[in-house]
């Protein structure tokens, strides 16, 4: 049915997974998995977390939708829960980690004023397929046929202050970086780089965008991945993991880049319906309860033991990450790997062709993270 009826966007060649309970998933067949994808870091508490069960279900039946023409009080108290969690003043929501970046881009450009609209990206980052975000987004390879892209967008290497500074021109309103780059291979900034855009960005008053949609939310062992460098972005967006499971995406910004927007400026007919929220609201009251502190933890004990494996392999050439956003770059394409851990009952993804990404549930356990390390572990040795 799915070659026959739908839009042939997806490589599917997995299993059709049909239950989820924790780090796990079950398959048609019955066939069990240990889940270190967890629908690409969306569940950072797994599949199914009962508290986010009970909050949807318990919505659902009160309220799902009634549009931002009225006051919805989840929305509020999601925006109060998130500002108090990450010291930014002001959210607006939205459905997707795309969606968040263009209303990230459309707040920069307002905010800086008439003939300043260009946006700085990084080479390697993502940002989303819409077309101003696949604009963003600095690999030519998912830009190809959609051309010509929107005007306005232009991209430096990562980690490099000095092209970021020469890019840098009057027309220029806004850096958007991701703090971690996920999908462009797991790349984390530098320290002293971000602290670099920073001052750059203050300098030339430009509005500093961080990209969370993938690092943020405990990914990193930090509610946002921008705590490890000390460095407070202007908008951060955010999507994946903040809804459990359930689509919601949000900007969060400073006050006085905030107050840009006025009534009109912009929108979302779902963007932070009831029932969205009800599942942001839990899922960010659980993941403040102890787990992004987990999350750190568990993190090093992955590393260290990914860290072994690479001693043991000689096919990993690099380990690296922060907290449970971890890779391990492979010195071939990692394909055969993804697809011999499938056979095995793990669900890892490869990015970068080369690149092993692991995002497992942040409520992992030594155990599950002991599996996945040798069913690795076996794969790599055949
Ligand atoms: N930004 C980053 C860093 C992402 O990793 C992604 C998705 O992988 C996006 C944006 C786009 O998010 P969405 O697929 O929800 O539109």
């Amino acid at each position: 049915m799915e070659s026959r009826y739908l839009m042939t966007t997806y490589g599917r060649p997995g299993p059709a997974l049909v239950r989820g309970q924790g780090a796990y998933a079950w398959d048609a067949d019955g066939k069990e998995y240990l889940d270190f994808i967890t629908g690409l870091g969306v569940l950072a508490l797994g599949h199914c977390h009962p508290a986010v069960v009970e909050a949807v279900c318990r919505q659902a039946g009160e309220m799902i939708h009634c549009s931002n023409l009225f006051h919805i009080e989840n929305q509020a108290r999601l925006a109060q829960a998130l500002a108090e969690g990450t010291g930014m003043a002001r959210a607006f929501f939205c459905n997707s980690g795309a969606e968040a970046n263009e209303a990230a881009i459309k707040l920069a450009r307002k905010h800086a004023g008439a003939g300043r609209f260009r946006v700085i990206s990084a080479l390697n980052s993502f940002h989303g397929r819409t077309l101003a975000t696949l604009a963003a987004t600095g690999q030519t390879a998912h830009q190809a046929g959609f051309e010509p892209m929107p005007d306005g967008f232009d991209h430096v290497p990562f980690n490099d202050l000095a092209a970021l500074e020469a890019a840098a021109g009057p027309q220029t309103c806004a850096v958007l970086l991701e703090p971690v780059q996920g999908e462009g291979g797991i790349n984390p900034a530098d320290p002293a780089y971000l602290a670099g855009v920073r001052q750059l960005c203050d300098r030339r008053g430009l509005v500093l965008i961080f990209d969370e949609v993938q690092c943020g939310l405990g990914r990193t062992g930090k509610l946002l991945a921008a705590e490890h460098f000390g460095v407070r972005p202007d908008i951060v967006t955010l999507a994946k993991a903040l809804g459990g499971g359930f689509p919601i995406g949000a900007i969060l910004a400073t006050e006085q880049v905030a107050a840009t927007f006025k009534p009109g400026d912009h929108a979302s007919t779902f963007g932070g319906n009831p029932l969205a929220c009800a599942a942001a609201l839990v899922t960010l009251r659980v993941l403040q309860d102890g787990v992004v502190e987990h999350a750190a933890r568990m993190g090093e004990y992955f590393r260290r033991g990914l860290a072994e494996l690479a001693g043991r392999r000689r096919q990993v050439v690099q380990v690296r990450g922060l907290g449970l956003m971890l890779a391990a770059e492979l010195d071939r394409p990692g394909q055969a790997v993804v697809d011999a851990c499938r056979d095995r009952g793990l669900l890892i993804n490869c990015t970068a062709q080369r690149v092993l990404r692991f995002l497992p549930p942040l409520i992992i356990g030594e155990a599950e993270v002991g599996r996945a390390l040798s069913v690795l572990d076996e794969v790599l040795a055949e």
